[in-house]
C-alpha cells in the first residue's frame, strides 16, 4: 500500500483555472489514481496582508491548498528570483538575468513560507513530489519543518551547463537544498549530465556504483523523465469539427498556399525573431517561393511585466513589419503575426493543415509544441518538422529537421528543404518521429517518476 501523493507546482488545476494543458490532467490523474493527495500551489491571488495559511478545498477526491502572494512577495520572488534571475540563466541567457539580493531574499521567504505550509498537510506514508524552478528550496524547507519522507522533484525546463548555473549568485545555496530532494527529473539526458557533472565538479559529489550521487552528507539519483503528451488524444482532436472548421477557415485565407506554422509562448527563449529573419531569407534567395507559402505565427505574449519581454514584442513587431512591406503582393502577405492564444482544438487543426512547423527555440526544456504538431499530422501526408538541436525534444527526434536556431542561413536552408521535401521522405521522417511520441508519452511520463519516486528511499 503506497501512500498518498503531495503535488506541490507554482499553479495547479484547481477548478476556474481551467488549464486543459495535457500537465495539469497528468497530474490530477496521478493524484486520483492514488485515491486522492494534496495539490499545493499559488493561488494566483495577490492580496495586500502577509496570508498565514492556505485555502483548502476538496475537489473529486482531490485536496487542493491554494495559497495567497502579497504584492512584494509576488515581485520579489516570481516576477523577480523566478523569471529574471532562474529562467534566463537556465535557458541560457545570463546577459537577461537580474541578480537582486532583494528578490532572492523574497524567493527564500516564499519557499520557506510555503515548505512550513505544505509539510503540514503531510502524513508520514505520504510521498511528496514538488515541480519546477519555482520552488527550488521547498524540498529542503520541508525538511526543516520535519518532513523526513521522500521528495522528489522535477525540473520542466533545461538544467544549463555548471558554468552558466554558477553564474547565479546563490547558486551554492541553491545546490544545498536541491541536495534535499531524493529524485530529481529532468527533462533529457543533457540536463541530466550538467547536472551530475555540476555536483561532481562543483561539490565534489561522488558518482556511486548504483547510480546515484553522493553529495552534501546526502545520496540522491538524479535521471532522465521526458515529458511527453497524449498522441491518441491530440490525433482525434486534430480530426475533431473545431480543428477541421479552423484548417479550412486559415486555408481560405492564405488561399491554400503552403502553409509554414510556428505556435509558441512569446518568449526570449523561443527564438522568434531569427525564425522570422530565417523566413525573410528564404524570401530574398528565393523569388521562386515568393508568393507560394505563408507562415503564420501565434504568439500570445506573457509576463509582459518582465522588462526583456517588452522588448521582444517590439523586435516582432519590427520583424514581420519589415518583411511584409518587403514582400507582400495585392493578394498575399508572407508573415501574418497574431499575438494572441488559440483553444487546443485550433491549434490541432492548424497543425495537421501546416506543411512546415517550424519549433526553434533557443533552449526549451522538452517543447511540446513539437509534440502536438508529430500527433496532429495526416499520415499519408505528413507536414515537416524543423527543430533546434537545443529543444529537448530533438534528442528524441533526430528525423525531424535539426537546425541550430543561431544559424539564420541554415534555418533558411531547412525551411527551403522542408517546403520541398518529397512524400515519400516526408513519410519516413513522420513515422520514426510519432513512434518516438508514443514511447514517452505523458502517462509514460508520471508512471515512470513515480514508480521511481516510490523505490526511492530518503538516505541521510
Ligand atoms: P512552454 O511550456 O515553454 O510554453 P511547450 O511547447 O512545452 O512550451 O508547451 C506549450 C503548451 O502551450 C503546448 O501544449 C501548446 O499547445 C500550448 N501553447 C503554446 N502556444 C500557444 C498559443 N499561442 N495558444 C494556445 N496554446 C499555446
Amino acid at each position: 500500500m503506497t501512500g498518498r501523493l503531495i503535488i506541490a507546482s507554482n499553479r495547479t488545476a484547481a477548478p476556474g483555472e481551467a488549464r486543459a494543458g495535457g500537465l495539469a490532467v497528468a497530474l490530477a490523474d496521478a493524484l486520483s489514481e492514488r485515491g486522492g493527495g494534496v495539490w499545493f500551489g499559488w493561488s494566483g491571488d495577490i492580496v495586500e496582508r502577509e496570508p498565514r495559511g492556505a485555502h483548502v478545498f476538496t475537489e473529486d477526491g482531490v485536496e487542493f491548498a491554494l495559497a495567497d502572494l502579497t504584492q512584494a512577495e509576488y515581485d520579489g520572488y516570481y516576477l523577480g528570483y523566478a523569471n529574471r534571475a532562474l529562467w534566463p540563466v537556465f535557458h541560457y541567457r545570463i546577459d537577461l538575468a537580474q541578480f537582486e539580493e532583494a528578490d532572492f531574499a523574497a524567493y527564500e521567504a516564499v519557499n520557506r513560507r510555503f515548505g512550513r505550509l505544505l509539510a503540514q498537510f503531510t502524513r508520514p506514508e505520504d510521498v511528496v513530489w514538488i515541480h519546477d524552478y519555482h520552488f527550488l528550496l521547498l524540498g529542503q524547507e520541508m525538511r526543516a519543518s520535519g518532513w523526513s519522507g521522500p521528495i522528489g522533484f522535477f525540473l520542466h525546463i533545461p538544467f544549463p551547463a555548471p558554468e552558466v548555473f554558477s553564474s547565479l549568485p546563490q547558486h551554492q545555496r541553491l545546490a544545498r537544498a536541491m541536495a534535499a530532494f531524493d529524485l530529481l527529473g529532468f527533462q533529457t539526458d543533457r540536463d541530466t549530465a550538467n547536472f551530475r557533472r555540476y555536483l561532481i565538479d562543483t561539490h565534489g559529489g561522488e558518482l556511486l556504483e548504483d547510480g546515484r550521487i553522493a553529495v552534501f552528507d546526502r545520496v540522491l539519483t538524479a535521471k532522465t523523465f521526458s515529458i511527453g503528451i497524449d498522441p491518441d488524444d491530440f490525433a482525434a482532436l486534430a480530426l475533431g469539427d473545431e480543428a477541421r472548421a479552423a484548417a479550412e477557415r486559415v486555408g481560405g485565407i492564405i488561399d491554400n498556399r503552403a502553409l509554414v506554422l510556428g505556435v509558441d509562448r512569446m518568449d526570449y527563449s523561443k527564438g522568434l525573431p531569427q525564425r522570422m529573419e530565417a523566413f525573410g531569407r528564404v524570401l530574398d534567395d528565393n523569388p521562386d517561393l515568393r508568393g507560394r507559402s505563408s507562415f503564420l505565427q501565434i504568439a500570445p505574449p506573457s509576463r509582459e511585466a518582465v522588462d526583456a519581454y517588452q522588448a521582444l514584442r517590439v523586435e516582432l513587431d519590427r520583424l514581420t513589419g519589415r518583411i511584409n512591406a518587403d514582400y507582400a503582393d495585392l493578394d498575399w502577405v508572407p508573415i501574418r503575426y497574431l499575438a494572441r492564444g488559440y483553444p487546443r482544438e485550433t491549434l490541432a487543426g492548424l497543425y495537421r493543415l501546416a506543411r512546415v512547423a517550424l519549433v526553434t527555440p533557443l533552449h526549451d526544456g522538452m517543447n511540446l509544441v513539437a509534440k502536438e504538431f508529430v500527433a496532429a499530422q495526416d499520415p499519408e501526408d505528413p507536414g515537416v518538422l524543423v527543430l533546434s538541436e537545443f529543444a529537448g525534444a530533438a534528442e528524441q527526434m533526430p528525423t525531424s529537421l535539426l537546425v541550430n536556431p543561431h544559424d539564420i542561413a541554415g534555418l533558411a536552408e531547412a525551411i527551403h528543404r522542408a517546403l520541398l521535401m518529397p512524400l515519400e521522405e516526408r513519410r519516413e521522417r513522420w513515422q520514426a518521429m510519432d513512434a518516438s511520441i508514443r514511447e514517452t508519452t505523458i502517462a509514460w511520463w508520471r508512471h515512470a517518476f513515480l514508480e521511481a519516486l516510490d523505490t526511492t528511499r530518503p538516505d541521510a
